[in-house]
């Protein structure tokens, strides 16, 4: 009596017609690539049918629940799932088998929960959640609780077969990656800038990364540090691209020629600036960053507002109403706290003014940056970006 298959359930109400049928197969291919990668050879095939997904384990798969579980709690889209027992549509054997899988575990209250979309079965769920139940009772002995039970024995028929199961296992939710389009995410080392790349993917955008540094004024630490955050969000999206953009002369230009308050808020332009163009090439409709409304000097409404001003392609800030402990608390769920917290050189750290402007005003960028030549310094960056693959 093994787990055999895997039960996937997505959420997301609304979906109808052509947009299902793409939701549905970015979540089967994203289920393929993440089992694929992080619990190999554990599965025979991944299927669609009637509102959710099947995993079809091989014998392999079938002692490796956990590590399968363990990966499928990070694949976003996917509600819950369940590790579940396949049988044939026969109330005899469903009933001998739930016996079964109830006879073990410490509980001592129980229902039974059916669901048949399958009409052509001719025993309706009611009616199996009443017989069931009363065989599991006689068998166990346990006691019958509807609203609040300690276990609950859950029986689908569908698609021409039972499947029983006790437990649900919760996903991530949101939507598949992919499926809301892609976006490029300004990844600076810090704790925020990896958990708004999170709700991106989230929400189903597919991410990729841009990280400014100030090599060789610096040392490469944030850079290493990019790379590791990386690895750790591969466990939501395995294919990602990271972009690094040196952005010392930039830097240089400004601290000599431009007045000290403005600084941050001059680099911010050039990066939002850079990473606009590098979108564009690679055909991406959107930047993100980790800002959150008044965490620092940059972050103030106004200087958001300025920062903005240098691009035309809008700029998502999925942090935005988050306190730094949420934050915090996300960053550890994703596993990227660790590595935020790690010493690094940040590049705007080594230039940073001693008092910011926290109201700069349009106006007086402008006239700081008639100081520079804005377009070359830009296009420069951008002709000098390296490309690093994670896959
Ligand atoms: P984080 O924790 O993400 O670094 P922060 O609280 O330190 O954020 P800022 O330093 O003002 O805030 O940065 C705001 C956002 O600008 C970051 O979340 C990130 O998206 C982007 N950013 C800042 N520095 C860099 C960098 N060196 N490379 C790429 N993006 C950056
Ligand atoms: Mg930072």
């Amino acid at each position: 009596m093994k787990l055999d298959v895997i039960l996937c359930h997505y959420g997301e109400i609304g979906l109808k017609g052509k947009n299902r049928s793409y939701f549905e197969k970015m979540l089967q291919e994203n289920i393929r690539k993440a089992l694929n990668r992080f619990a190999p050879d554990t599965f025979a095939s991944i299927g669609r049918m009637y509102g959710r997904l099947i995993i079809r384990l091989n014998d392999h798969g079938q002692n490796e629940i956990e590590s399968i579980t363990a990966v499928l709690k990070n694949v976003c889209g996917l509600v819950y799932f369940a590790p579940a027992i396949k049988t044939v549509q026969d109330m005899e054997t469903i009933t001998k088998l739930a016996e079964k899988i109830m006879a073990t575990g410490e509980y001592a209250t129980f229902r039974v929960t059916a669901r048949r979309p399958d009409k052509d079965f001719p025993i309706s769920a009611q009616k199996i959640n009443e017989d069931v139940g009363a065989a599991i009772l006689a068998v166990t002995g346990k006691k019958v609780n509807l609203s609040n039970p300690e276990k609950i024995c859950f029986i689908d028929v569908v698609d021409k077969r039972a499947f029983l199961y006790t437990e649900r296992i919760h996903g991530q939710g949101g939507l598949p990656v992919g499926v809301s389009g892609k976006v490029l995410s300004l990844l600076s080392g810090g704790i925020d800038s990896p958990v708004a790349a999170y709700y991106a993917m989230k929400r189903g955008a597919a991410v990729s990364f841009v990280h400014f540094h100030s090599v060789p004024y610096t040392n490469e630490a944030s850079i290493e540090k990019v790379r590791e955050m990386i690895e750790k969000l591969q466990v939501f999206q395995q294919k990602i691209t990271l972009f690094l953009v040196e952005l010392a002369s930039i830097q240089k230009e400004v601290m000599v020629l431009t007045a000290e308050k403005y600084r941050i808020i001059l680099y911010r332009r050039f990066m939002v600036r850079i990473a606009e163009a590098l979108a564009k090439k690679q055909r991406t409709g959107a930047l993100l960053t980790g800002d959150s409304l008044g965490q620092v000097a940059s972050q103030t409404l106004e200087n958001m507002s300025v920062i903005e001003e240098a691009i035309s392609m809008p700029l998502l800030r999925p942090l935005i109403g988050f306190d730094k402990l949420e934050i915090i608390n996300k960053a550890r769920a994703i596993d990227t706290y660790d590595i935020s917290i790690l010493p690094d050189q940040d590049c705007c750290a080594l230039f940073v003014p001693k008092h910011p402007a926290t109201k700069a005003r349009l106006k007086d960028i402008f006239i700081e940056e008639e100081k520079l030549n804005v377009d070359d310094l830009v296009q420069e960056a951008v002709a000098n970006i390296k490309i690093e693959q994670f896959d």
